[in-house]
């Protein structure tokens, strides 16, 4: 490889953007394996045009834990992730439209409107103390001037948002200008300031895409495909950790049969999110005999952030459910231990678990009650073991997880979806 940095552009397939303007902003060094990876299909549309980006160096590389990495300081780039790449990743079987390397590397990113310091920590999956250690910069610092750099030092190696325009049609608001983009709409106001007013159709707008999120959005039909099963919209996002992140563009779960909303206002979740909860609730359906609605808790507001006496539920990817009450035991008395069905209790943990709950958080006492239901359901020692912690103590292993305060209600964390770049575990 040379000196030569390749750019390749993709027309994208959703007729409304007109331009993707791919940017150099990771200075690299990938190694030839990963290199191809990244090669491998494309589409059909892709053009390569080339173009030289020799100031693209990188000064000096920080020494680190490990001592091995100040020799790998950046030379010429010798690849450029690109639109072409990202939209061939996501049509694998992969899971993960993100490229992973063996080892980590010194990356250079360069700061794009609107984006957070914390922002670029998660796409990259490092830690804000390290980001900030790295680049010399204070607890203060929330964004930084646009085309500021940060190294990063990582194997995960997500692309970079993109400057794309977008033409304004009939009926457009800013809202569905960004769902169509993945992009919270406020930002786009921001990007397009001054023209904050009602938008114009025919006028153009700059707006800066996440390709991943943008492809996967756009993928499908035409403006916004739903999801096969459930009919969810695509593009709600989770960014950050589920104690210190926000949702962008917020889907609120469906009203459906065998469960009921108690927080209607505070139900939004991440596309993936909902997703999931939905799977879950329709496999307890098949697989239990509830006679009762199941009672659906918080989840996130729709913007995601901080929600009233909850420590986590800011990330869209956290919801609370009453656990199941006995037969005959009406929804207005206060729910005690007796009055719990905790077989059916049990069922929604394992329906749970089957859609994509990395975890579960009852009570450790709540646990024994299920232990108890579970192993006289016959059910087999190593998975109650894999389960849950009981009786091995409220620190051992297992996905369901003590957590005080969680004795009436359980409460399920969905992993970060495949396209949710800045989503943190
Ligand atoms: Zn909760």
């Amino acid at each position: 490889m040379g000196g030569d940095v390749e750019r390749k552009s993709v027309s994208p397939a959703h007729a409304a953007v007109d331009s993707v303007a791919t940017q150099t902003q990771i200075a690299e060094e990938i190694d030839a394996t990963a290199h191809e990876a990244t090669d491998e299909p494309k589409p059909a549309t892709a053009t390569v045009d080339v173009a030289p980006h020799n100031d693209e160096r990188l000064e000096a590389a920080p020494s680190t834990d490990d001592g091995t990495t100040a020799a790998a300081t950046v030379g010429e780039p010798e690849a450029n992730r690109s639109v072409a790449s990202i939209r061939s990743k996501v049509g694998d079987d992969d899971d993960s439209p993100v490229l992973v390397l063996a080892h980590r590397k010194w990356f250079r990113h360069v700061m794009v409107p609107r984006e957070r310091v914390e922002q670029v920590a998660h796409r990259y999956g490092v830690t804000v103390e390290d980001l900030r250690t790295w680049n010399g910069l204070s607890g203060q610092t929330q964004r930084m001037r646009l085309g500021s750099r940060l190294r990063v030092f990582t194997a995960r190696v997500p692309p970079h948002r993109e400057k794309t325009a977008y033409t304004v049609a009939e009926g457009d608001t800013w809202w569905s200008v960004a769902l169509r983009h993945g992009v919270d709409g406020r930002d786009i106001r921001a990007y397009n300031y001054p023209s904050r007013g009602k938008m114009t159709p025919g006028s153009r707008l700059q707006i800066w895409v996440d390709p991943i999120v943008h492809a996967w959005i756009t993928e499908g039909g035409d403006p916004l495909p739903d999801d096969e099963a459930f009919a969810l919209r695509r593009g709600g996002l989770s960014v950050g950790r589920p104690d210190a992140g926000w949702l962008v563009n917020g889907v609120r779960l469906p009203k459906g049969a065998g469960y009921h909303l108690r927080l209607p206002k505070s139900a939004y979740g991440s596309s993936h999110a909902v997703e999931q909860i939905m799977i879950g609730l329709t496999l307890f359906r098949l697989v239990s005999e509830n006679p009762h609605d199941l009672e659906l808790g918080a989840m996130s507001r729709a913007r995601g952030g901080e929600l009233g006496g909850h420590r986590s539920h800011q990330s869209g990817r956290d919801l609370d459910i009453r656990l199941p009450r006995r037969d005959g035991v009406p929804s207005w008395v206060e729910l005690t231990r007796r009055r719990i069905d905790w077989l059916t209790t049990w069922h929604l943990v394992q329906a749970m678990l089957h859609a994509d709950a990395t975890a579960i958080f009852l009570d450790y006492a709540a646990q024994k009650q299920l232990h108890r239901a579970a192993k006289a359901a016959g059910v087999d020692r190593k998975e109650l073991r894999r389960v849950l912690q009981y009786p091995d103590g409220r620190s051992a292993a297992g996905i369901v997880r003590h957590s005080p305060g969680h004795e009436k209600h359980m409460h399920i964390r969905v992993g970060c979806g495949p396209y949710e770049v800045e989503c943190a575990e």
